[in-house]
């Protein structure tokens, strides 16, 4: 009777975080993350901090179907293009919280470069030795009846990703729920889901911001 109880409340804070997780893709644009500008005394140039380069890889990929797995690298190389670029560089290291501070929330006390710095060294705390990668475990569920629409936790590579949102997302949403997810794996947490100016939250929008432009000129062409 213990151990039930036990895992409902497991499965009832899962369902909370990723509740509003789900909150944050919907409202993305109410919560795009603010950044300092260049006429700022505290704006940082991102000539300033040392550049860096992330391949993103799949190394374990789990329950995808052909169609699916064509979504899912279309999501890789946006990110990919995404977390390389100099804009994004610009965005992380000049964030901007919702108090108006050039800082993270929950930031185990480093700066804006610092976090950009650790997360373009692509060292996940379970997999130090693959510098320069985004190293994706990928499985996909399927829980019609679940609000969750993945999770993680701090003891395994594998990111769970359910088909119910997957199957919806385009692929800038699931670069952004990636990109939320990979954060975890590299040490970054939130203390709630309501707290978007997070590592996590806010590098998620960020990512899912700019892949869905990249995105849109991509239909064009
Ligand atoms: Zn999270």
């Amino acid at each position: 009777m213990k151990k039930w109880i036990f895992s409902l409340a497991l499965v009832f804070s899962l369902s909370i975080t990723d509740t509003s997780y789900q909150n944050m893709i919907s409202h993305a644009h109410d919560v795009a993350p603010g950044m300092v500008s260049s006429e700022d005394s505290t704006y940082v140039p991102p000539s300033f901090v040392q550049a860096a380069h992330l391949s993103v890889k799949g190394m374990q990929i789990v329950g995808f179907d052909s169609n699916s797995r064509e979504k899912l690298y279309r999501s890789f190389e946006v990110l990919e293009e995404v977390v390389n670029s100099e804009e994004f560089k610009d965005r992380v290291i000049n964030f901007k919280n919702s108090k108006g501070e050039r800082s993270f929330a929950s930031n185990k006390g480093l700066s804006n470069e610092e976090i950009y710095q650790i997360f373009m060294e692509g060292r996940e705390t379970l997999q130090q030795n693959t510098p320069g990668e985004m190293n994706f475990y990928l499985k996909l569920y399927n829980k019609s009846w679940s609000r969750v629409i993945g999770y993680t936790s701090g003891d395994t590579n594998v990111i769970h990703m359910n088909w119910k949102f997957f199957k919806n997302f385009a692929p800038h949403q699931v670069a952004s729920n990636l990109a939320h997810e990979w954060t975890h794996k590299i040490g970054f947490d939130h203390r709630s889901a309501k707290e978007h100016d997070s590592a996590p939250y806010a590098i998620g929008y960020i990512i899912g911001e700019m892949a869905e432009r990249i995105e849109k000129v991509r239909k064009l062409h």
